[in-house]
């Protein structure tokens, strides 16, 4: 009898514990939409990131130590960047469908968009459910989706655009930026890094130009070259863009037609857009996201985890918020404290996990000798791990750094004592009362 109750017990808790996970999980699926993670303040001349939320988004325990992609959809407002986005998604829930572009009928969801004019929030926003995708050699990588909406317009000065099109740019792996049927370069003249691609959409010519991606590699090549007549300033984003991307593109989209453009009541619905549209969309979308072509993100020569990012889009908000446009020097100051810091954490977290092994909450007790080897061993193969990863800023400013992580290192461990010891029937038993309650439990 008890035995057969004792088992039933353990279904129960089962059983519930697999419903509480479902009930998680169906939360999760629920609950995913756009967050804003970088906020336009009230005068919207300041940015601040809502470190919570791109916590809550990174830090998920099973992506943050995954190798991250980041494709962000950069432009004005009204550019079709979250009409884009929702095509994205549709291909990442539906990876492995050909269908994935969608019935004729279904309206699209996602980052919202919608018709009309009013002035939408300047900022950046990701996507709350961060796709984990295995790549042919068999890594799992982690990709993330951002919509970032500056406004390039004259209602903003030229050092808000930047900043957010910088920042946006520093922690992407591929970026597109989305414009109507012109090669908006000028908007573009901060440095670095991975791919950029230019979309052009409601292209018209393409008796010139063919619609997508070779077409478009033609036309920016002609663009790119620069003339005697050009301002000084536009001659110079020609002259380096080179040097600040790994691989510039661009892709001519035609007009979806004009359901898309100018019915208010247009709704995303595939049978409402152009044949010659969707065809090209199935082309670009795989082009950007599917397995064998996602780019995983780096800084100097190192890929970055999400929790990596984290780090990252800290520090690059911090110099964003000065008065001034931020200074090369500043920047790269910035991206060396960024690497470090990821270090010092991705080091401290693999210590972390060893010692929970060795000792946590949910081990016995161990001699305290025992221990100290155990916390020794694995503090020097931490400081190893933060040796071996590449980093930024010269020895003398990651001695610093690894510093830190001993000294943090060294903190935890006393804590791990402190818990330790508290395990000690012996120790912990000092008073009669308690001796008393353990004997008896
Ligand atoms: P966002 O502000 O950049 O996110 O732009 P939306 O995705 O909200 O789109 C703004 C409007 O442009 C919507 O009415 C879309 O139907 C329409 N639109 C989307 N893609 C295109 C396109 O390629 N060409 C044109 N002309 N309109 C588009
Ligand atoms: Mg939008």
């Amino acid at each position: 009898g008890l035995n057969r109750k004792g088992v039933g017990l353990e279904e129960d808790f089962y059983n519930k514990m697999n419903r509480d996970e479902a009930e998680d999980l169906l939360e999760e699926e629920e609950e995913a939409g756009p967050v804003q993670i970088v906020v336009a303040d009230e005068d919207e001349h300041q940015f601040s990131l809502d470190e919570q939320a791109l916590e809550r988004i990174l830090l998920q325990e099973h992506v943050r130590d995954l190798n991250v992609v980041v494709v962000s959809v950069a432009g004005a407002f009204r550019k079709g960047k979250s009409f884009l986005l929702d095509f994205m998604l549709r291909y990442m829930y539906n990876q492995k469908s050909s269908l994935w572009i969608g019935g004729n009928d279904e309206p699209l969801t996602g980052f919202t968009w919608r018709g009309g004019c009013e002035r939408e929030t300047t900022g950046i926003q990701a996507w709350s459910e961060v796709f984990v995708v295995e790549k042919p050699d068999g890594t799992k990588v982690a990709v993330l989706l951002i919509d970032t909406q500056g406004a390039f317009d004259s209602q903003s000065t030229i050092k808000d655009c930047a900043t957010l099109f910088a920042l946006s740019t520093m922690t992407s792996s591929v970026q597109l930026f989305t414009e109507y049927g012109r090669l908006a370069m000028e908007e573009i003249y901060l440095k670095p890094f991975q791919s950029l691609m230019f979309l052009i959409r409601d292209w018209s010519y393409p008796y010139e130009h063919a619609y997508g991606l070779e077409g478009g590699n033609m036309f920016l090549e002609k663009r790119l070259q620069v003339k005697q007549n050009q301002h000084e300033e536009l001659q110079n984003v020609r002259k380096h863009i080179h040097s600040c991307f790994t691989n510039i593109s661009c892709f001519l989209l035609p007009h979806p037609g004009l359901k898309v453009a100018t019915n208010p009541y247009f709704d995303g619905r595939l049978r409402d857009i152009d044949p010659d549209f969707k065809k090209e969309l199935a082309n670009l979308i795989p082009l950007l996201l599917a397995p064998e072509n996602l780019v995983e993100k780096e800084i100097s020569g190192s890929k970055v985890t999400c929790r990596d990012l984290v780090q990252y889009f800290k520090a690059y908000m911090k110099i964003y918020q000065g008065e001034e446009l931020p200074h090369p020097k500043s920047m790269l100051q910035a991206t060396a404290e960024a690497n470090n810091l990821a270090a010092v954490t991705g080091a401290k977290d693999a210590y972390m996990k060893n010692m929970e092994q060795v000792c946590g909450g949910d081990k016995a007790y161990i001699a305290p000798a025992d221990l100290q080897r155990n916390h020794e061993e694995l503090k020097q193969s931490s400081i190893r791990q933060f040796c071996t990863i590449k980093k930024m800023g010269g020895e003398e400013f990651c001695r610093r750094y690894q510093e830190q992580l001993e000294a943090e290192l060294d903190d935890a461990y006393a804590n791990f004592v402190k818990h330790n010891d508290g395990k000690n029937i012996f120790f912990a038993a000092r008073t009669p009362a308690t001796l008393f309650a353990l004997m008896f439990a």
